[in-house]
């Protein structure tokens, strides 16, 4: 099985020392890829640069080279295709297509606000995939934020309780690492 990435980021790549607020034995322990197994999930959460697409990639590559199907997509590009499915009334099919991958990666969650039908067809799919096949999520917004992005705090609640019952929430804090680069290179920021 072939999983499709935006970029190739690997485990080994993530340097541990500059990101100091992750607790690398969490990490390690993700690497296991028992979550996969017991149907849990992962939420990165933090402000941009500070290696959650990094993560999530690299965790989604563990598990592919374990032969499990890992499907990654964007947020922006998950809500718009899933909308056409619904007004196409194949809403249901498509959410069942994704179940055919054990892990599914939505990748930054809160950059753009969901309108009413983006939001009721985020809560299908996670609503479906609970306590069946791991969803790894990134965002730059805290839990607590959350009900701007769906722009309803009921149905962020919602999801939020599915989403939470079973995972493991890596926050990320400090300096976008691209910065440091940047600075490391000599370049004024
Ligand atoms: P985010 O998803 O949090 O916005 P990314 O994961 O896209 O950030 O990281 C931005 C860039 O910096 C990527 O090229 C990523 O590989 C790199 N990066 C971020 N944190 C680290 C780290 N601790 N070690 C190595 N590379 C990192």
């Amino acid at each position: 099985k072939s999983a499709v990435f935006p970029v190739k980021k690997m485990l080994e790549e993530f340097d541990f020392e500059f990101q100091s607020s992750i607790d690398k034995k969490v990490i390690e322990d993700l690497a296991t890829l028992r979550f996969v197994h017991n149907a849990e999930n992962i939420v990165l959460l933090g402000p941009p640069g500070v290696g959650k697409s990094h993560l999530a990639i690299a965790l989604g590559i563990e598990a592919a080279k374990a032969g499990i199907s890992v499907y990654f997509t964007n947020t922006g590009n998950l809500i718009d295709r899933l909308k056409i499915a619904d007004r196409e009334g194949i809403l249901e099919k498509k959410i069942r297509d994704l179940m055919k991958f054990k892990v599914l990666i939505i990748d930054e969650i809160g950059y753009l606000p969901f309108d009413e039908e983006g939001a009721h067809c985020l809560f299908q799919l996670i609503s479906r995939r609970y306590e069946k096949s791991s969803v790894i999520l990134t965002s730059n917004k805290s839990y607590g934020e959350w009900g701007e992005i769906f722009k309803d705090h009921v149905i962020a609640a919602a999801v939020l309780d599915r989403l939470l019952h079973h995972c493991t929430t890596i926050n990320i804090k400090g300096e976008s690492y691209r910065l440091k680069e940047r600075k490391k290179q000599g370049i004024k920021t």
